[in-house]
């Protein structure tokens, strides 16, 4: 049984403003912004951000191709509409290098064919009759048409896609078509996660009375995933600190950051707080709601941040000092935060910053529920987080807020 949190009442000495906070955790996890690039398959590099700018090896189209099953022709042949002339032959898509054309017949040709020197036109299949070794065309073409020319796309050397490009299908489809075989990308920043709290355990477990399911390690980890985070590790540890250690010496071997859960605040078995500070962690009151209690040293070199252990608290701890500098480390761009308008009255409390969550349709804003730090449900239910700044204790419908998206 955990007693209540009663050993230790008052706020810790330490007080920060968000914008302090924001500031510290921004130098300490400074390295993570200069990690060396890595070489990955464009297949890998879906969702990666560029980290030079790359250049074509080529041109593109590479050659002079037709862009319609049909005949190859001189346009000039074609001056008086119908006209029968002799075949000369089939040019296929693939390697070789076809007759030149002789003025006045027409070659059958597949689409990304070679077109033969001298051709300058072609006429696609639908627009003739073909009639032993000769062909009728019915249509007139000019010069030009469905003849794909060398480098019209791009040609060599051009810029393809500049440093700091997240890339998605489209962008890897055209790495593909110049053949890249590798691509450099900005490293994602490896990140461990360590919960706390003896009464946690995993999914799948029964539940003895007093238990929770460990729900921050799988929130923190996807949170980091989807901000540019490669999860290396997500372990939990109880409220032991010879065993948070082992885990953190674990966890400090493997990541250039580690996210911890838990046991900051004020209450006697506080793992995180009794085990770091001794090393020179920091653990201080933010002046914010939730996620008062936060922590940050360095373990082992790697940088730590201290979360505290309620959900809503940890996912907007995360929201707030985690996501910008992950996100910027891993090269992905700063998340808009628009202002909307009240769709009710809001009321906070002085002196503390806080993030509502709430709704938006993309018109007005809505809190979600109440702020309770273990409502995850209405975490769950919200797409953004309502920035209500420190001093302000009453909003009016209407008035516009600043929301963090979710
Ligand atoms: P703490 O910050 O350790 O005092 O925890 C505050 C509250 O958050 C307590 O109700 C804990 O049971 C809960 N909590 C802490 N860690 C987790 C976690 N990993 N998953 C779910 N709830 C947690
Ligand atoms: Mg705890």
């Amino acid at each position: 049984m955990t007693p209540g949190k009663t050993g230790n009442t008052g706020r810790p000495s330490t007080a920060r403003s968000v914008e302090e906070h924001c500031a510290h955790v921004e130098r300490l996890l400074d390295p993570l912004s200069s990690l060396p690039p890595v070489d990955v398959s464009p297949e890998a590099a879906l969702g990666r951000v560029t980290a030079a700018d790359i250049s074509s090896p080529v041109d593109l189209p590479l050659f002079r191709n037709s862009q319609m099953d049909g005949y190859a022709v001189d346009a000039a042949s074609l001056d008086t509409i119908p006209v029968t002339l002799p075949t000369r032959g089939v040019v296929a898509a693939g390697p070789g290098t076809p007759p030149p054309h002789e003025p006045g017949t027409a070659v059958r040709i597949m689409t990304g064919a070679v077109i033969p020197d001298g051709a300058d036109a072609v006429v696609p299949v639908e627009d003739t009759v073909v009639d032993g070794d000769y062909v009728t065309i019915s249509r007139r073409r000019r010069t030009g048409e469905y003849v794909r020319e060398r480098g019209t796309d791009v040609t060599k050397g051009t810029l393809l896609l500049p440093a700091g490009t997240v890339l998605t299908p489209r962008h890897i489809a055209l790495l593909a078509a110049v053949g890249s075989q590798t691509v450099s990308v900005r490293a994602l920043p490896r990140v461990a996660v360590v919960t706390t709290g003896t009464e946690l355990v995993p999914a799948g477990r029964s539940l003895r009375p007093g238990e929770i399911y460990d729900s921050n390690g799988t929130a923190l980890s996807v949170s980091a995933t989807a901000n540019g985070g490669n999860v290396v590790s997500v372990i939990h540890s109880d409220d032991d600190s010879a065993t948070f250690r082992a885990i953190l010496t674990r966890a400090a071997a493997i990541a250039d950051v580690i996210f911890t859960s838990g046991g900051v605040s004020m209450g006697d078995f506080e793992v995180v707080k009794e085990t770091l500070a001794p090393l020179g962690g920091e653990f201080v009151h933010v002046g914010m709601q939730p996620g008062g209690p936060q922590g940050t040293a360095v373990f082992d070199g790697v940088p730590v941040l201290n979360f505290p252990g309620n959900p809503v608290s940890t996912l907007v701890s995360f929201e707030v000092f985690a996501r910008p500098v992950l996100r910027r480390a891993a090269g992905l761009p700063s998340l808009e935060q628009p202002r909307l308008a009240l769709a009710t009255d809001v009321t906070s409390v002085a002196g503390k910053r806080q993030f509502l969550r709430a709704r938006t349709t993309g018109e007005t804003v809505e809190p979600v529920a109440g702020p309770g730090s273990h409502l995850v449900a209405a975490m769950a239910w919200s797409n953004v987080l309502i920035d209500i700044p420190a001093d302000v204790e009453f909003l009016a419908a209407g008035e516009l807020v600043e929301v963090w998206p979710l």
